[in-house]
């Protein structure tokens, strides 16, 4: 029997609708690249998102087409997620961060129609003009006064909205209808789309607000570091609005003094964002000698976070809360805040369940299985690939058969590539990404755990764990190590402090220091590129 409920589609426009009635003054500062902070609210957002539907009508954008941003984090990126998914079109943020030859590949690949862009990336889109889809429109970011000379023949973002009426008639869609696409950063072959429907970003929302109850509510304030041009920001365009809490725009100045004195001003509470950039933002905070004002919580993933940042952050009275994630899940899959019971427990203990990845949010469900997919148990002992399964996660890649029949295995769950194991409170450990796990003699090596040991000598500013070819053991790790300027940091020290977490034989076979690390185009340190660089390096025992 059926229940006999009325069915209403889920779609984006309400959050902000509901927002704009119910949270009219919910803040959305920005830094804005014309070099000033910028004020507004829900309730003006959106009626500026009205505007903008209005100009996307005249500029003949019709429902399923494909609009692209190349944007920082502000307001302007904020109403196009909305006014774009809002009238039945796709919002496809595209990662600056990208090479020329991987954006010309997604726009081509997206399709899109139009490009909206901030002043800075234009010189990015002059250069690839003769290489993207003839008829494709741009349009920048601010007004007439800040309009960049161009050769893009681009239209100005303000006056299309200037005079547009601010109320829209938002079509009824289908809940199915794609709202979003966003590609992943691409480290092997070309970038796959992840296309977003309404209906799963509403769902990814709501598990979001009833799980990280400490911001996401009326009256705190967030600051996303991670990029609207990527993973969606975390979600937060969505469930800042729906919760009521007021979102901080960073701009393009992510550095850890820019961050804290806009933290200082604007007094925010929470900030959301990758290891790198609280690295710096700590370092800040040891000059300043204090925390920005109102700040007392910090959402860090993207990639794991050293346990020496996390009780650092803990000590001086940040809450952290460390979460995993993907783009193909919209992308939040677990967080690291405790529950009440947990709290009681010691710093040790609390730290132990911190420097994990954290328990699933409500409607992600997570598996582990061995090498022939059978299912593996959530005792904290056995490690497998991790395949998650949920309403965020998706179906398949955009227009990519192929990829798309690769990520989902036979029982419908997709394979994230991390390698993990789960305890039975549910806590995620990903022990490292399937390629990168070092494999010697049989046995396991995670080079994420060597990481985060070598990451707490204070001579070491970033490194990175590979594995190089081993004639005997198969695989042997390589450490590599940019030193803290005018530091020498010496082998024998790190091995010292690593003996404390590892055994012997998961020691690094050698150490070599280097200016930098490469980076993919989400700032994480390309694993692929590195182990490019040390292919076929010559271990000690090897001559
Ligand atoms: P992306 O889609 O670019 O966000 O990359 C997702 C991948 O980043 C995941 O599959 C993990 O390998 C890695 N990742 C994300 N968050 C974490 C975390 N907290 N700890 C370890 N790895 C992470």
């Amino acid at each position: 029997m059926l229940g006999m409920m009325m069915h209403r589609p889920l779609s984006i426009i309400e959050i902000l609708r509901f927002a704009a009635q119910s949270y009219p003054k919910g803040e959305v500062i920005s830094v804005r690249t014309e070099g000033d902070l910028h004020r507004t609210n829900y309730a003006d957002t959106f009626a500026r998102v009205g505007q903008l539907a209005h100009a996307l009508q005249a500029l003949g954008i019709n429902p399923g087409d494909r609009v692209a941003t190349l944007a920082w984090n502000g307001y302007r990126h904020f109403e196009l997620y909305y006014a774009i998914s809002g009238s039945g079109a796709v919002c496809h943020t595209i990662n600056p961060r990208l090479s020329a030859e991987q954006m010309t590949y997604i726009v081509q690949h997206a399709g899109d129609r139009v490009i909206f862009t901030d002043t800075t990336f234009v010189p990015i889109l002059e250069g690839l003009k003769d290489q993207l889809p003839a008829g494709l429109r741009f349009v920048i970011m601010t007004d007439r006064a800040h309009m960049p000379d161009n050769t893009l023949d681009a239209l100005c973002y303000e006056e299309l909205l200037d005079g547009q009426p601010t109320s829209f008639d938002w079509p009824e869609l289908d809940e199915n209808t794609a709202a979003g696409l966003c590609y992943t950063s691409g480290t092997t072959g070309n970038p796959k789309g992840a296309l977003y429907s309404h209906r799963s970003t509403l769902l990814h929302a709501f598990g979001c607000a009833v799980t990280v109850q400490t911001c996401l509510r009326e009256g705190v304030r967030i600051m996303p570091v991670v990029p609207l041009f990527h993973v969606n920001a975390w979600g937060l365009p969505y469930s800042a609005p729906l919760t009521g809490a007021s979102l901080i725009f960073p701009g393009g100045a992510l550095d850890g003094a820019s961050l804290f004195k806009l933290m200082d001003e604007t007094g925010v509470n929470s900030s959301w964002g990758v290891p790198t950039v609280w690295q710096g933002l700590l370092d800040e905070i040891a000059k300043q000698g204090r925390n920005p004002n109102g700040f007392n919580e910090v959402i860090v993933g993207g990639s794991a976070a050293p346990r020496s940042m996390i009780e650092k952050f803990e000590t001086s009275g940040v809450n952290v809360c460390h979460a995993w994630g993907m783009t193909e899940m919209s992308p939040i899959g677990t967080h690291g805040l405790l529950n009440e019971d947990m709290k009681t427990r010691s710093f040790k203990d609390q730290m132990d369940l911190k420097s994990t990845q954290g328990r699933r949010i409500m409607g992600v469900e997570l598996k582990i299985v061995d090498e022939n997919g059978a299912r593996q148990p959530h005792d904290g002992q056995a490690v497998g690939e991790l395949y998650v399964r949920g309403n965020g996660i998706i179906s398949g890649y955009f227009n990519n058969p192929e990829a798309s029949a690769a990520a989902i295995d036979a029982e419908g769950w997709f394979g994230t590539g991390d390698i993990a194991s789960i305890n039975e409170d549910g806590f995620l450990l990903i022990q490292d990404r399937a390629k990168d796990l070092i494999k010697s003699g049989g046995e396991w090596i995670s080079s994420i755990d060597l990481e985060n040991v070598v990451m707490s000598h204070p001579d070491v500013a970033s490194c990175a764990v590979i594995a190089v070819a081993h004639p005997k053991w198969d695989e042997r790790p390589l450490l590599v190590v940019v030193p803290v300027p005018g530091k020498t940091p010496q082998k024998a020290e790190i091995d010292a402090l690593l003996l404390q977490h590892v055994a012997k034989w998961q020691l690094p076979d050698a150490m070599e220091l280097v200016d930098a690390l490469p980076l993919t185009a989400t700032g994480k340190v390309s694993k692929l590129t590195l182990r490019q660089q040390f292919a076929g390096y010559k271990l000690p025992d090897m001559d």
